[in-house]
């Protein structure tokens, strides 16, 4: 009897978010759960490639002392910039220092980056030059490469065969972590593998650009994303959790409409939280959409 009301709650709460019941199911944490970010986990781990959530990015970039972002042609195809923004301003409200760092060849004409991150608003005293940027990523907690490829690969410097070498690179690799925002194992424009991503200290986060940041914006909210669906902490408790998961027996506590003026539809319920790898009942309520 548990588990068919389970299943019938779960039936109601993927209606409410518009999701196929497989999907949520079988959906990770922390990244879309469509069939493109999971064959290219799969790719990236049969080629000794890590691939990260983007709930590991979080913890780490909430933690550090400085984050580089590094954008490049990618963030350009998903209009990533204004969600960088405001991953900036939450960061930066928590005492985390954030650069912008661009590679003079970076997406695909002179100045893209400059103009797509002033058409955001970011400041211009955020965003730095490649040789003024290289010394810092040695003293940096973490980089994240936003939809960059080329200008950061060390076969510039390492494979003579490389079409790219002798390019100058920015020193990406050198951060203590390294995360790579991008859709699958494909090179960049020039076509050739990137020697970084088989660094112990870098990890790919399969997906859009532009939704893997406003993941990492939901969470820095305190909220989650749960496969494809986005869900907001209602009340907090202030309460830290290790690790969350769905339960389909535990009961959606309100199914409803949210802003009667969008008609949104909504589900509230809460999940089985970790403390300590222990279950703990004093959980935030979030609501999916
Ligand atoms: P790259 O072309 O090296 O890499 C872009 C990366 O973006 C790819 O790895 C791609 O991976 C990823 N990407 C594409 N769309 C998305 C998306 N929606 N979400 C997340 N990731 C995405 O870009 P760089 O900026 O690093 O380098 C620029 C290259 O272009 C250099 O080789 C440069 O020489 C060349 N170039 C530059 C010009 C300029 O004037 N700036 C002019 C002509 C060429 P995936 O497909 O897996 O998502």
């Amino acid at each position: 009897l548990v588990g068919f009301s389970g299943a019938i709650l779960s039936y109601i709460m993927c209606k409410a978010m518009n999701r196929s019941i497989i999907n949520v199911i079988f959906g990770g944490f922390g990244s879309e759960s469509g069939g493109g970010e999971d064959s290219a986990g799969a790719a990236a781990a049969e080629k000794g490639v890590k691939s990260a959530s983007v709930e590991d990015a979080v913890y780490w970039m909430e933690d550090a002392n400085r984050v580089i972002i590094v954008p490049g042609y990618g963030m350009a195809v998903a209009q990533a910039q204004h969600a960088l923004k405001e991953m900036m301003e939450l960061l930066e409200a928590r005492d985390v220092e954030v650069k912008f760092a661009v590679h003079p060849v970076a997406g695909r004409m002179p100045g893209h980056m400059n103009v797509l991150l002033a058409e955001a608003d970011i400041p211009y005293d955020h965003v730095l030059e490649m040789d003024e940027i290289n010394p810092e990523f040695a003293s940096t907690d973490v980089v994240l490469v936003v939809g960059a490829n080329d200008v950061v690969n060390p076969a510039a410097r390492t494979d003579q065969s490389s079409p790219i070498y002798g390019m100058p690179i920015l020193d990406a690799g050198k951060a203590k972590n390294i995360y790579f925002l991008k859709r699958s194992m494909k090179p960049g424009y020039s076509g050739v593998d990137n020697l970084l991503f088989y660094q112990d200290n870098c990890s790919l986060v399969f997906g859009d650009a532009k939704d893997t940041i406003e993941g990492m914006v939901t969470s820095l909210k305190g909220g989650f994303t749960y496969g494809s669906m986005t869900l907001e902490t209602v009340d907090k408790n202030g309460v830290e959790y290790d690790h969350i998961s769905y339960d389909s027996s535990v009961s959606p506590i309100e199914v409803g409409t949210s802003n009667p003026a969008t008609a949104q539809e909504y589900v509230a319920f809460k999940f089985v939280l970790y403390r300590d790898g222990k279950t703990t009942s004093a959980g935030p309520t979030f609501k999916g959409y």
